[in-house]
């Protein structure tokens, strides 16, 4: 959002809390190791078109390591799966991985899902939002899906993309997920080549300085001040302001009441918003444990992570020094009893699983990293209740849980940015067009969809 106003010409000061940038997609030198690690990983899609423009803009798009050759390998009952998108026209894509699904799942559990594709695929944006009030698994097991289907595959797609419990999330949520896959014959996953923060946070603060903008740190902005009903000013924590002719509020929803008065109606909607926590693991090997860079094992309550990436096996100048594991525990309630030790023995051996090299291989570092807040729960209702940006005069709102059609990630705080930057640059006379489209489904999908909108998803 600071680089859309920067760039279109405003003076811009980012106030933020922490000493660091990057917010839940930063990045900082392990202390023990002195390697560089994220919070937690994270992949981009290359439908990912605003977050994919702001890496053009900062210079840094090729620091994403594309894979293409398989959309990625699931670890299922001791058998690695292998799934392949591309070749037929969407929906039919899929039809490529029947032969090895096959081999792990019955027949009739994957024909129970038909008749939820096509009615997927035929329903309009508004008739998948409409489905918000319901939560997934009830969705499911009332368009015919079997349990089976749903304990293998729903309940894992729902934990890895939405962060929540199938039976926990919001039917509208998932099924706007479903459009999306049924829709996209080319869907391929990213990994940053280099730490968040060096991916897109300084590049970013470093436009923002050569346009004559500025980053503070250790900022924490408690509270705004207006005159009538302009904003004037913001105040910080220490005590001091600063002045501004508008804000752009683009905090996590579990900050806004440290900035916002308990009574106003965004304080309100924002305690609605309930955190999905996460442990990242971090381990370090003394040896190549697979050629691998990414994998994933399906979400079951008996286990712990269920997405794991080899970095040696994807940044820059690490390949052949030792695999560097980095996983993560999604909605991680379950660990928060754990010790760290305990947390890595289970991580371990579920790398074991995956790499049996790990059996061997001496650790020479690990880390934990305890998130209290990953992204917000797509429980049900959430959809409808995400804030719109312009708020009030002079005041806007962006971050990923706002009003962008998108789940609750790095492309949706992408996109909250540019229309918040949009909608303030509109409030002052000015028309910029600056956010891209969220996708919209293709190939057979494309003709059988019932539109009721331009930009519904
Ligand atoms: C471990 C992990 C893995 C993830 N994996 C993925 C993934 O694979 N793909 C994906 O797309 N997304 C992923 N996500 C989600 C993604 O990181 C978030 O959706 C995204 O970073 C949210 O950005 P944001 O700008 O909305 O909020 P934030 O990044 O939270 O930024 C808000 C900023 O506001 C600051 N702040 C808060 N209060 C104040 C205050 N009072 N005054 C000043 N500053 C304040 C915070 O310090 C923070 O820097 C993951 C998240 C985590 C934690």
């Amino acid at each position: 959002c600071a680089v859309h106003l920067a760039d279109a010409g405003l003076r811009v000061v980012v106030l933020e809390s922490s000493d660091v940038p990057g917010g839940r997609a930063r990045s900082w030198a392990d202390p023990a190791t002195g390697l560089e690690v994220d919070i937690g990983p994270h992949v981009l899609l290359n439908k990912y078109a605003n977050m994919q423009a702001l890496l053009e803009r900062l210079g840094t798009a090729h620091q994403i390591c594309w894979q293409t050759e398989e959309l990625l390998t699931v670890l299922d009952r001791g058998k690695h799966l292998r799934c392949k998108v591309g070749g037929l026209p969407a929906p039919l894509h899929y039809v490529r991985n029947l032969p090895q699904v096959l081999r792990n799942v019955p027949l009739r559990h994957l024909l129970s899902n038909i008749r939820l594709g096509w009615r997927t695929m035929r329903s309009s944006p508004r008739e998948l939002m409409a489905l918000d009030d319901q939560n997934g698994r009830d969705y499911l097991l009332s368009a015919g899906v079997s349990p089976g289907f749903i304990d293998w595959f729903w309940a894992s797609a729902a934990m890895a993309i939405l962060n929540v419990p199938v039976e926990k999330c919001s039917a509208a949520s998932l099924m706007r997920l479903l459009a999306q896959g049924l829709g996209h014959n080319d869907l391929a996953f990213g990994f940053p080549k280099v730490g968040l923060s060096d991916l897109y946070a300084w590049p970013a603060i470093r436009v923002l300085q050569r346009n004559g903008s500025e980053a503070r740190f250790g900022c924490a902005v408690n509270g705004l001040v207006r005159h009538g009903s302009n904003v004037t000013r913001v105040t910080l924590a220490d005590g001091s302001s600063v002045e501004a002719s508008a804000v752009v509020l683009a905090v996590p929803p579990t900050a806004i009441e440290s900035v916002l008065p308990r009574q106003h109606s965004l304080t309100k909607t924002a305690a609605g918003f309930e955190p999905s926590p996460y442990i990242s693991c971090y381990l370090w090997f003394d040896r190549m444990l697979s050629d691998a860079r990414f994998w994933a094992r399906p979400w079951s309550p008996g286990c712990f992570n269920t997405d794991f990436y080899d970095l040696s096996n994807i940044r820059d100048g690490t390949t052949g020094r030792g695999s560097m594991l980095a996983t993560n525990i999604i909605w991680s309630h379950r660990a928060a009893e754990l010790s760290d030790r305990e947390i890595i023995d289970a991580t371990l051996a579920e790398i074991a699983d995956f790499a049996p090299a790990a059996r061997q291989a001496n650790l020479i570092g690990t880390a934990v990293h305890h998130i209290p807040m990953s992204v917000p729960c797509a429980t049900p209702g959430i959809e409808t209740r995400r804030p719109a940006i312009h708020q009030e005069k002079g005041l806007f709102i962006a971050g990923d849980w706002v009003d962008t059609g998108l789940p609750f990630c790095m492309e949706s705080a992408t996109r909250a940015g540019a229309l918040a930057a949009e909608q303030l640059l509109a409030e002052r006379g000015i028309t910029a067009k600056l956010a891209l489209a969220t996708p919209v489904p293709g190939g057979l999908t494309k003709w059988l969809r019932r539109s009721d909108g331009p930009d519904g998803f």
